[in-house]
Formats: C-alpha cells, sequence, structure tokens
C-alpha cells in the first residue's frame, strides 16, 4: 500500500512557513506498515489542487490532504476532492446547527462563507473535529477502478493530530493487512558518510526486508533500519538481525544501540566507571556543558566547570600559567593541557576535559595571529596523564564550535571504552 500526502496552502510554499503535519502523518502511517510515496505541497489555488488531488489518485492507495478546510474563499480542498472524484458536495443540516451552535456560543454572528465547512463530498463520513471548526473527511471510493482511502484534515496541527490519530488511524488499520513495524537506530560520529556506508552496505543490503536509510547531519551519521511484518517480533527479530550484524562490523565506532545521544552515552560511561567530569571550555563556550546538562540527573557525575573565554580568565578560572599564553599564545597544546589539569584542580573531579580554539572568522591576535581558523586544541586529564588532541575544522563558527563539542565528548568516549 503506498499513501501521498497533500500539504494545502500557500502559505507553506513561502520561506516562513514548514509543512510539518506530512511528517506527523508519515509517522502514524509507517507505524501502520504503510509507506508514503509521495508528498506535494501545494498552494490555495483550484486548478492546481484539482491536478494535485488527482494525480494522487491515480499513483497512491490512500491520499491524506491537510489544510484547505476553514471558511474562506481560498480554502478549497473540499470542492476539488470533489471534483477530481466527479461526486457532488452535500450541505450537512447536522453540521450546519453545530456551527450555528458554536457562532452562538461565542456571540458571534455566522457569515455566509462560515457554513461551507457543513459541505460534505457525497458518502463521506464526517470526522468530528473537538478542537476547531472545521471536521474532517473520510472517503472509501474507487478512482478509475482503483479502490482508494482518502481523508480530508484541517491544517492546524492541534486539530488534524487528534482526528488522525482517533478517526483515520483505526479506519486505515481495518482497512489494512495486520502490520507491525519495528524500527533500530545505529549512531556514529566523526567519521565519513561514506565510510560507514562502504563497510555497512555489504551487511545490510543482505536484508532484503529491511528498509536502511543513513542520515548524515551535525557531526554525526545515523543508520536506520525499519521492518515491517504481519507481527511485532518478527519485525524485531529482523531489525535486531541487521543492526547486531552491522554493529559487529562497525565495532567501538558505534556509540548508540537504541538511539541514546553522545553526550547520555558519555554520561553512563561515567557514572559506571565511577568517574566524575569537569570542564574549560573557551571557543565552544559552554557548549559542552550545555549539552551535558541537558540530560536528567548528570549532576552525578558532571560537576561543573568554567567559561574560560578570555586569557585573564583562563588564569583566574583555571590557574593557567600566564606566562604559557605568552609563550604559546591562547590556541595551543600547553594552554589546553594547563586548562584541563586547573579546572580538574579547581573542581575536583576525577577527569577533566578543554577546548580552546580559532573559531573565526578573523585572526585573534598575539601569539595566536598566524595560525588558521578551525585549529582546535582539546586536552583530557585524569591528573597523572594529559592527553592532547589538534584539530582542524574548516567551516562556519558556528560549524567549527558544534564539532569541536562533538570531538571533545568523543574523545571522553574513547578513552572510557
Ligand atoms: P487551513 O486548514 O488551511 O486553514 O490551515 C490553518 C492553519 O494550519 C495554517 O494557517 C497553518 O498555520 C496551519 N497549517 C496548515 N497546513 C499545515 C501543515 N502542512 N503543517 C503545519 N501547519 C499547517
Ligand atoms: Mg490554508
Amino acid at each position: 500500500m503506498l499513501a501521498e500526502i497533500i500539504a494545502v496552502g500557500s502559505e507553506l510554499l513561502t520561506p516562513y512557513r514548514q509543512d510539518t503535519n506530512s511528517l506527523y502523518l508519515t509517522a502514524g502511517l509507517n507505524e501502520l506498515g504503510v509507506t508514503v510515496a509521495f508528498k506535494t505541497i501545494v498552494g490555495d489555488q483550484r486548478e492546481h489542487l484539482a491536478s494535485s488531488v488527482e494525480i494522487a489518485l491515480t499513483r497512491a492507495d490512500i491520499v491524506l490532504l491537510s489544510g484547505g478546510l476553514g471558511p474562506t474563499e481560498d480554502d478549497l480542498t473540499r470542492e476539488c476532492v470533489a471534483q477530481a472524484l466527479h461526486l457532488p458536495l452535500e450541505r450537512d443540516q447536522l453540521l450546519l446547527d453545530e456551527l450555528q451552535q458554536r457562532f452562538s456560543a461565542r456571540n458571534l454572528q455566522m457569515t455566509e462563507n462560515n457554513r461551507r465547512q457543513a459541505d460534505h463530498i457525497h458518502g463521506s463520513t464526517i470526522l468530528p473535529n473537538r478542537n476547531g471548526s472545521a471536521p474532517g473527511q473520510w472517503l472509501e471510493v474507487t478512482f478509475n477502478g482503483r479502490r482508494r482511502l482518502v481523508a480530508l484534515l484541517p491544517g492546524p496541527p492541534a486539530e488534524l493530530q487528534p482526528i488522525f490519530d482517533s478517526e483515520c488511524k483505526p479506519r486505515l488499520a481495518a482497512a489494512l493487512p495486520p502490520n507491525h513495524l519495528a524500527r533500530r537506530q545505529l549512531r556514529m560520529t566523526l567519521i565519513p558518510e561514506s565510510h560507514v556506508d562502504a563497510r555497512s552496505a555489504p551487511i545490510y543490503k543482505r536484508f532484503s526486508d529491511v528498509q536502511t536509510t543513513i542520515l548524515a547531519g551535525n557531526a554525526e551519521i545515523q543508520l536506520h533500519f525499519s521492518c515491517v511484518k504481519p507481527t511485532l517480533a518478527e519485525a524485531e527479530a529482523r531489525v535486531e538481525a541487521v543492526a547486531d550484524a552491522v554493529s559487529r562490523e562497525m565495532g567501538d565506532d558505534v556509540f548508540s544501540w537504541s538511539g541514546e545521544s553522545l553526550e547520555e552515552v558519555v554520561l553512563l560511561m561515567l557514572g559506571v566507571r565511577h568517574h566524575t567530569l569537569a570542564v574549560a571550555e573557551s571557543c565552544t563556550g559552554g557548549l559542552i556543558g550545555q549539552r551535558l546538562t541537558s540530560i536528567p540527573n548528570s549532576s552525578r557525575v558532571f560537576l561543573g566547570g568554567a567559561i574560560a573565554y578570555s586569557n585573564r580568565s583562563k588564569t583566574a578560572l583555571a590557574d593557567v600559567p600566564s606566562y604559557l599564553i605568552d609563550e604559546h599564545g591562547t590556541v595551543s597544546e600547553a594552554v589546553a593541557r594547563a586548562l584541563a589539569e586547573g579546572i580538574r584542580r579547581r573542581i575536583g573531579s576525577s577527569l577533566a576535559l578543554s577546548v580552546t580554539g580559532i573559531a573565526g572568522p578573523g585572526t585573534p591576535g598575539g601569539r595566536d595571529a598566524q595560525k588558521p581558523v578551525g585549529l582546535v586544541y582539546l586536552a583530557l586529564t585524569d591528573g597523572k596523564e594529559t592527553q592532547v588532541k589538534e584539530l582542524n575544522i574548516h567551516g562556519s563558527r558556528e560549524r567549527i564550535r558544534l564539532w569541536a563539542a562533538q570531538h571533545a565528548l568523543e574523545m571522553l568516549r574513547r578513552r572510557l571504552l
């Protein structure tokens, strides 16, 4: 069974509004084992909408429409679907009475265009909307000899979501063969997507009944596996098998097997090994601390640290000797080392992590003037031994900071393995 989602609304074709309804609907359809084959975003123009509906009915078994059910002139979904199906629109007296009551209760005058919200396509089931005035509609029709399931849903997410969940999903489930979806996710970081694919593709391609997707972004690579089977146990066994096989190949490069973030994994590992952590962050300005503290209960292992941004604060907050800065520059192996060691002593943690780097744009002064933007030093110390890592990260200021924080967390994870 293939589905198409049509998001209706001219605002969705501007830079200011995004279609999020289709994401919600896709998640629900996938759970029922339905693949979304097409998504269309179309403005509030009669001929564009009518042709989009016709195309969708030609190529998809299930067509879900969102938006265009309001009372205004540009709300054309009802008319266009009726036209494409060659079915008449009928005004529903019960709905009209309900609308009238809504307006009276709010002391508002019901205008003629509001009445259009009581129009429904001949043969459709009305899907009540408890959170707004425009109800949805459900249709089971034949189009060019093929069976089609069609839903018209209101645009506001707070209205669409409950109607889809309570009215459409049970109807879809009843019309479809029993299907269960299982998903697994493997997460890796700081390795090229092409390497991940080269190593994992020969394995996941052997599982023809499992759908595999590689997602790359924000310094992460994610492998998503999903499988639809008549029972949940069968579907889970399949994604489990492919995830296990790929994990064996990728080894320690995989940091997460069930969707945990890198910071969650690092905190977990610190806890298991009875470590505590402090950080001294210069160019990342607190990004590492922010990520660690976004996890509940992180205070058990993450003790705190300093945003040691200026040279003075590096000395004041982490005891970095000023002669080191004068001699080597702020962005140097020596300063990274002193920052980590200093913050560990100050905070009294078992481990400490530091970052100093040039996020750019433009070059800093003093000893660092000749150093390139993107040069970053990380240090990790346990008080006895200090590891230092030099990085050259390319890209924008934002990217350099994000990748520096990611490298720091990954350095810590590798140390804790
Ligand atoms: P409509 O049903 O077309 O009158 O849509 C009403 C409101 O719902 C719009 O102004 C948007 O704010 C919101 N909306 C419509 N379509 C979508 C969509 N695809 N994703 C998210 N919000 C939407
Ligand atoms: Mg609209």
